[in-house]
């Protein structure tokens, strides 16, 4: 997301329905239009009084924020973590399809993980395991190589560079599928927009 202050919502890549039945439209409704709006806006009013820092991109917010005056600096951890994990999320969804990566991300998977399907065991393990509130993650380092990782909140993995991430926040899942994590996630990963994530995964050697 390659935003400044003031911060924007981005809208939802596709309609309130067009994700059923996986993610129904009020669950949608509340996690976009309710949640993700909210750390925007926190954001934005939290850096209102500090033009210093309203220059610095999402991800230097994310990375740097102990850098930051003490009476924002958790703050605006939290809260920029809380727009850049759900922008990611967000922008990977597209109606479901039985696609799955392609090009130099098919050949990475199947090089680290062996397959597609043990790749989505490990994710599925983290997102499973991440203890209350949090995330699972797709990421790739400086030299592609690819990980599963988890973060607890709204903490990103950066300077790691994310692919996808499964958001396994309640509020993420409650409306639809109420304590049922698993059953959200395999819908969820039926979800998402392999194209978009495949030409995701490139950078500067
Ligand atoms: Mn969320």
């Amino acid at each position: 997301m390659k935003q400044q202050y003031p911060f924007s919502l981005p809208p939802l890549p596709a309609s309130y329905d067009a994700l059923a039945p996986q993610l129904n439209g009020c669950t949608l409704y509340f996690h976009h239009d309710q949640h993700f709006v909210a750390y925007v806006e926190t954001l934005n009013r939290l850096l209102a009084p500090y033009p210093d820092y309203q220059r610095w991109s999402l991800e230097q917010l994310c990375l740097e924020w102990r850098q930051l005056p003490d009476e924002i600096r958790l703050s605006v951890r939290d809260n920029a973590g809380g727009v850049y994990n759900h922008d990611l999320y967000f922008k990977t969804l597209a109606p479901a399809s039985a696609g799955g990566p392609s090009g130099a991300l098919k050949d990475a998977v199947m090089r680290e993980f062996g397959s597609l399907q043990a790749l989505r065991t490990a994710l599925k393990a983290a997102a499973l395991g991440q203890f209350g509130s949090g995330w699972a993650w797709l990421v790739f380092d400086r030299g592609g190589r690819l990980s599963i990782q988890k973060t607890a909140n709204q903490e990103t993995p950066l300077p790691l560079h994310p692919l996808l991430c499964c958001d396994v926040w309640e509020h993420a899942y409650y409306l639809q599928y109420q304590n049922r994590r698993a059953e959200y996630f395999d819908n969820w990963w039926q979800l998402l927009n392999w194209p978009m994530i495949s030409d995701a995964y490139r950078w500067d050697a």
